[in-house]
């Protein structure tokens, strides 16, 4: 990865960090794979409820590849297992999201998405299976 290192870094000690490309690619998947709490957080405050984002999925599986990226790069045997596997139950969820979503039902009177298992219309109630 040449473009690596020609990245321009103001010096190499930065909040008490020996700055390296590597230790960015690094910093930058612990900040995707923390920032996921507050998107999951903010969505379910919200609602009002517990809610998962797809947002959720996609920060933590950027986040985690980052992070087994570094991991291999630093050839950190438990650090490379820690992010190893977890992006099977995130593509997963990204999927079985996906899948919902398609297989949800509109309304033909406003238009509205409703769960694939409703019978009728949660916004205007109009029957949506015939
Ligand atoms: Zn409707």
């Amino acid at each position: 990865m040449d473009w690596l290192a020609n990245l321009p870094l103001p010096n190499d000690n930065f909040l008490g960090i020996e700055w390296n490309n590597w230790k960015v690619i690094g910093w930058l998947g612990n900040a995707t794979f923390f920032c996921r709490f507050f998107v999951q957080w903010y969505a379910t405050e919200k609602k009002k409820q517990v809610v998962v984002p797809t947002a959720f999925w996609w920060l933590s599986l950027t986040g985690s590849l980052l992070l087994l990226i570094y991991s291999l790069r630093k050839r950190d045997s438990v650090f490379i297992f820690a992010y190893a596997f977890t992006w099977i139950p995130y593509v997963r969820n990204l999927i079985i999201h996906r899948r919902h979503k398609e297989a949800q039902l509109t309304c033909p009177a406003c238009g509205v998405h409703s769960p694939p298992s409703a019978n009728y219309c949660a916004s205007c109630g109009a029957k949506l299976v015939l």
